[in-house]
């Protein structure tokens, strides 16, 4: 656990350590070498950073310390795909997931702990929202897997997405943080392009990401284009309805020019109607996007059921016709409860505190 007395050194920005650093009499380049250990050479302790003097080290320990996120336990699918049960600091667990394929390697990581937004389809809506994670935390999920592909795999992790546990963009700031860290030269270097953030709409938010010209992905979890069946599975749409989030992307893409993924689950007597089906090509068709239809993954009790396979079949011929991108993505890692809607710490400490 961690010690209240001391200060989590990666909560400070490279300046803030600087000036720190400063007010002990030591130069701008010694804080730079400590960013480095925090944020490229992935550093667990203070004691690991031995091109700076003991001295240095000792106080560096006196004040601070580094909250790591710890692997808690992984569970691994027969199709190569890896769980992670991550504690944090203060005893919270949140989940991670790598997914492999030939030609990628993908980490969903999470951006709360828990959700508030009640999405009906979702096993993380039934925990309630314990609390955003900080930047640091989100970046140590990613550290975590690009350990565990090199590991199991021997290949690099070249993908990230916003999609584990919680509304990214109801923790924005961190979230922003937590991508700069991991696109930075002085971080992972990994490039913005590979990022996707998956939101559940948050259409102010979508707008102020598109004001900062952020260079990541964006995908909305769309679900149905009728306001009234998308509020009964999404909640938020009762105050981000399907005209805000149209207004939103098309503002989105206009600011950045990147193509919105809509991510779309097709589900027996929900949403598998002909008007289902003519109201998402009308959406869609709004600004540039693609559809990613995804194969659903029941959450228990729940009574959605999968759509039949000529309902997709439908879903794929209008949106071709229409000339919209489209995709079937089939379920990853459901033997370990892994996929999408799935995060829920069913196997282990079901999100309590450990003290
Ligand atoms: S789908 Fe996403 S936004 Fe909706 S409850 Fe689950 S974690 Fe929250």
């Amino acid at each position: 656990m961690t010690n209240p007395s001391k200060i989590d050194i990666r909560s400070l920005r490279l300046e803030e350590l600087t000036a720190r650093l400063a007010e002990w009499g030591e130069p701008a380049y010694r804080a730079r070498q400590v960013y480095e250990w925090l944020w490229n050479k992935g550093a667990t302790q203070i004691s690991d950073m031995t091109n700076l003097s003991l001295a240095l080290r000792n106080r560096l320990e006196e004040h601070f310390e580094i909250r790591n996120v710890k692997v808690q336990h992984s569970q691994f699918s027969k199709d190569g795909t890896i769980k992670n049960a991550l504690t944090l600091h203060d005893g919270l667990v949140v989940e991670s997931v790598m997914i492999p394929t030939p030609t990628r390697i993908t980490a969903c990581v999470s951006s709360q702990v828990g959700c508030s937004l009640g999405c009906t389809f979702c096993a993380t809506a039934r925990m309630k929202r314990m609390r955003n994670l900080n930047p640091d935390e989100i970046y140590d999920q990613v550290v975590a897997i690009q350990k565990q592909a090199q590991e199991t795999l021997g290949r690099p992790l070249t993908n990230i997405v916003f999609m584990g546990m919680g509304e990214p963009l109801l923790n924005y700031r961190n979230t922003m943080e937590a991508i700069e860290k991991i696109t930075s030269p002085q971080g992972l270097g990994l490039s913005p392009r590979r990022i996707t953030v998956s939101t559940a709409g948050v259409a102010k938010m979508i707008r102020q990401m598109a004001d900062e010209k952020v260079r990541f992905k964006l995908a909305l979890s769309l679900h149905s284009a009728i306001d009234s069946k998308r509020s009964r599975l999404m909640p938020i749409n009762e105050t981000n309805t399907l005209a805000d989030l149209e207004a939103a992307l098309d503002y989105w893409y206009q600011q950045t020019r990147s193509r919105v993924t809509l991510e779309y689950v097709v589900w027996e007597g929900v949403n598998d109607g002909e008007e289902d089906v003519r109201a998402l090509v009308r959406f869609a068709r709004k600004f540039p996007s693609k559809v990613n239809l995804i194969e659903y993954n029941s959450v228990g009790e729940d009574s959605l059921r999968q759509a039949h396979p000529s309902a997709i079949a439908a879903y794929t011929e209008a949106l071709e016709a229409a000339g919209i991108t489209c995709s079937f993505r089939r379920s990853r890692g459901r033997d370990i409860d892994a996929a999408c809607g799935q995060l829920a710490n069913k196997g282990e400490a079901v999100v309590q505190k450990t003290s």
